[in-house]
């Protein structure tokens, strides 16, 4: 049932969750500006992007306060963030690419990767304690942990 609530989302809405979660969306409403200056989007488009998270019911948008994310949007911005940096490592150790290499592979594919794909590299890499970028990986996720995170300020 999950995989097809997370079919209805674009990679593009991922971003935008990301990005919300970024701008701690998982803790107060974040607003159109705040996030529109982050995507380097018009107001208008990051408030329809918005309204479209909210309707697809990843959490409330509340009328000039913003949007907080819901409980399914977190575990999404956390199921990205560790597939990304387990892939990433996965990368580097199975085929020796540096972590720019492995970042750059990773990103391209980590939205596209099955659960049972991702259960096999956790199953061969084991637990991760850090990341290749130093960020702690651990859940729940606060967005203070992803300051120093590259996924968080590249991707973005
Ligand atoms: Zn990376």
């Amino acid at each position: 049932m999950l995989n097809s609530v997370f079919q209805m989302l674009t990679v593009r809405d991922r971003e935008y969750l990301r990005a919300i979660f970024a701008l701690s969306g998982s803790q107060k409403p974040v607003g159109p500006v705040l996030l529109a200056d982050k995507m380097g989007v018009s107001k208008e488009c990051a408030f329809q992007e918005m309204r479209r998270l909210d309707v697809l019911g990843y959490g409330e948008y509340v009328l000039r306060k913003g949007l907080k994310l819901n409980k399914l949007a977190i575990s999404i911005v956390e199921n990205d963030f560790k597939k990304h940096h387990f892939f990433e490592k996965f990368l580097q150790e199975t085929l020796g690419m540096t972590h720019e290499e492995a970042c750059h592979e990773s990103s391209r594919i980590d939205p596209f990767v099955s659960e049972y794909l991702m259960q096999s590299i956790y199953n061969k890499t084991g637990t991760l304690r850090n990341g290749s970028c130093g960020c702690r990986m651990k859940t729940p996720l606060n967005p203070n942990d992803l300051k120093g995170c590259h996924w968080i300020n590249e991707s973005l």
